[in-house]
C-alpha cells in the first residue's frame, strides 16, 4: 500500500540521486529508485542545461537509475513539448555548444518569434547577447530553460541562467517564462504525460527553495533530502515548509510505503 493521494514520484538528480551532474550515486539511491518504481511511476527531473538529454540519460542508465528515456525530464524536453504548439519554435537560441543537439526542433532565425535562453552564458560575451536583446525589444516571446541563481561547478559557486535572463529582462523589459523547476509549465507537462493531476505528484530534492517549497506552493507534496547542497537551516528557511525532511532518497520507499 503506497501513501494515499500520490501517483507520481519526481526525483531531482544532482545532489539527490548523484553527487554532482554525471557524478557517483549517493549511497542507497539506486536500490531505492528500483523499489519505488515497483509501486509508482518515476520521473527524474533536473534543471541541468550543460549536458544534453541523450548523454545524461545514458549516464543514469549505466548507473541503474532508469531504463526508459521518457523518465528523464529536462527543461529542454519541456521546451520541445511546449514551444512548437505556441508557434515559438523559431528565433534566437542561446545554448551551450555541447548541448545544442537538444534543440534540433528549433529553427534559428534572427527574425523568429522567440528567444530561447539555454545557457548560463559563461562562454558568451555581452556582444553575443545583443541580437537577443533587439529581438525581445521588438516583441519576441522570451523563454529561459530555468531561472536558478547559482550552482556548484568544480567546487565553486558560479552564476546560473537566472542572472542572464535578468540581464536581458532589465534591458528589454520582457520577462522570461521559466521552462524548468519549479514552473507550472514543467510540472503540468510532466503531469499530463503521466496521466496524473499536479496535486498527485511528490517532488523530492536537495534544493529547499525550488525543489521543495515551490512545489508545495503549487499544491504538490515536497520532500527535502539532507544530501547535496542541503544545509541544516534549509528545513525552516522557506515557506511553505517541506511536507517531510528525509536523510536521503534511501529513506523514500519507507516514507512512500512502496
Ligand atoms: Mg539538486
Amino acid at each position: 500500500m503506497s501513501r494515499p493521494g500520490i501517483r507520481l514520484v519526481c526525483l531531482d538528480i544532482d545532489g539527490t540521486l548523484t553527487d554532482g551532474v554525471l557524478g557517483p550515486p549517493i549511497p542507497g539511491t539506486v536500490e531505492a529508485v528500483r523499489r519505488i518504481r515497483k509501486g509508482l511511476p518515476v520521473r527524474l527531473v533536473t534543471n541541468t542545461t550543460s549536458v544534453p538529454h541523450p548523454a545524461l540519460w545514458e549516464d543514469l542508465k549505466r548507473k541503474g537509475f532508469t531504463e526508459d528515456p521518457q523518465e528523464l525530464v529536462t527543461p529542454a524536453t519541456v521546451a520541445s513539448r511546449v514551444l512548437p504548439g505556441r508557434g515559438h519554435a523559431r528565433g534566437i537560441l542561446l545554448a551551450e555548444p555541447g548541448a545544442r543537439e537538444d534543440f534540433g526542433w528549433f529553427r534559428e532565425d534572427p527574425k523568429g518569434t522567440a528567444v530561447l535562453l539555454a545557457t548560463e552564458g559563461h562562454s558568451l560575451g555581452i556582444a553575443d547577447l545583443q541580437p537577443a536583446f533587439r529581438r525581445l525589444f521588438d516583441g519576441a516571446a522570451f523563454y529561459a530553460l530555468q531561472r536558478n541563481r547559482y550552482f556548484r561547478k568544480r567546487g565553486e559557486l558560479v552564476t546560473d541562467l537566472g542572472p542572464v535572463a535578468a540581464f536581458l529582462t532589465y534591458a528589454s523589459g520582457r520577462e522570461a517564462e521559466n521552462l524548468g523547476k519549479p514552473s507550472t509549465l514543467l510540472f503540468d507537462s510532466v503531469a499530463e504525460d503521466a496521466g496524473v493531476r499536479r496535486s498527485e505528484i511528490v517532488m523530492v530534492g536537495d534544493d529547499a527553495e525550488f525543489d521543495v517549497s515551490a512545489s508545495v506552493a503549487l499544491g504538490m507534496t515536497g520532500i527535502l533530502v539532507r544530501t547535496g547542497k542541503f544545509r541544516p537551516e534549509d528545513a525552516a528557511r522557506f515557506t511553505p515548509r517541506p511536507s517531510a525532511v528525509l536523510d536521503s532518497v534511501a529513506d523514500l520507499p519507507g516514507w512512500l510505503g512502496t
